[in-house]
């Protein structure tokens, strides 16, 4: 029985070493952040996701271009990573135009049809399916189920939905993203065991995420579920640090304490170079382990496919 293994990427200019968006920080993300993947990738024979911000695409299409000839798949992350504007705060029309806005960028710059989408922060709202839907958008991977990490997140509140979330692929509600239903997206949930299988979990504790992978793993083989795992290639950089203070975007204390305080030191952790080791040692581990490594757009069709199969005969 075969394996998936679904590696995903988000690209954007968030700096995680100065606690904000720079485009200084992007083009670092592009010169060296995006080598060290793409190097990792093509040594496992990996085939992944990269879900691209439409700014740092419009910005710097070569962060685009530079993953095609590999095969890897481009998605859409959204048109800015702002906490301001996120999916979770924008109406259905804002959603719809930031949607076409970055898909549209995007597929200018790869000349393919963008059909995959992941929110910025994984915040979302219930117009994001139907806004998804009427802009040309057929997956979604922006929920994260059964992880209680979200209390150090933003939109944290919301998120709450994922404690009930279904863990394998799904078709969503039309309203809501972490529930099956009859909508048209199908939702290709972020693996987590408590936490998710992460980058950023990956660097704070690499014997949570040894935990987290070997659950993940017996699932894969008892379910057929697929493991999916995040990073971010600015997880992969080193930058200096210009801020003495954390920003405060939290409203009262206890928000600003978990939120931006707790959350900005522990992402620090292992943070740059140091990742790169503890990414290889992932690969190595599901490599070892006999993964197919496809994008979620081939994991969709091939799954497309087989429920067609299914009910044919
Ligand atoms: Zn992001």
């Amino acid at each position: 029985m075969k394996k998936y293994c679904l590696i995903t990427n988000d690209v954007e200019t968030t700096s995680l070493w100065n606690h904000c968006l720079s485009d200084k920080t992007g083009e670092i993300v592009m010169k060296e952040g995006m080598p060290l993947l793409l190097e990792a990738y093509q040594k496992y024979n990996i085939k992944a996701t990269f879900f691209f911000t439409g700014y740092i695409a419009k910005r710097f299409p070569d962060i685009v271009k530079m993953i095609l000839p590999y095969g890897h798949e481009v998605g859409c992350h959204g048109l800015v990573h702002d906490s301001d504007k996120a999916f979770d705060v924008l109406s259905y029309k804002d959603q719809v135009e930031h949607l076409n806005q970055s898909k549209d960028i995007l597929e200018t710059i790869c000349n393919k049809e963008v059909i995959s989408f992941r929110a910025p922060a994984l915040r979302v709202n219930n117009e994001t399916p139907k806004a998804l839907m009427d802009t040309g958008f057929k997956i979604d991977s922006s929920v994260a189920p059964q992880r209680i990490d979200m209390f150090l997140s933003f939109g944290s509140l919301k998120k709450l939905k994922w404690l009930i979330a279904p863990r394998t692929p799904y078709f969503t509600d039309p309203e809501n993203l972490a529930k099956k239903g009859k909508g048209s997206i199908f939702e290709v949930p972020v693996s987590s065991f408590l936490l998710p299988y992460s980058g950023t979990i990956m660097r704070i504790s690499p014997l949570l995420i040894k935990m987290v992978r070997a659950e993940l793993n017996l699932e894969a083989l008892i379910t057929k579920r697929p493991v999916l795992f995040l990073i971010h290639p600015n997880e992969l950089i080193n930058e200096e640090i210009e801020i003495m203070n954390v920003n405060r975007r939290a409203k009262n204390y206890f928000a600003y304490i978990l939120g931006d305080k707790l959350r900005y030191h522990l992402k620090l952790k292992n943070l740059g170079k140091k990742a790169v080791p503890l990414l290889y040692d992932q690969l190595e581990y599901l490599h070892k382990r006999n993964y197919e490594f496809i994008t979620i757009k081939d994991y969709y069709k091939k799954l497309i496919n087989n429920e067609a199969i299914r009910q044919e005969s």
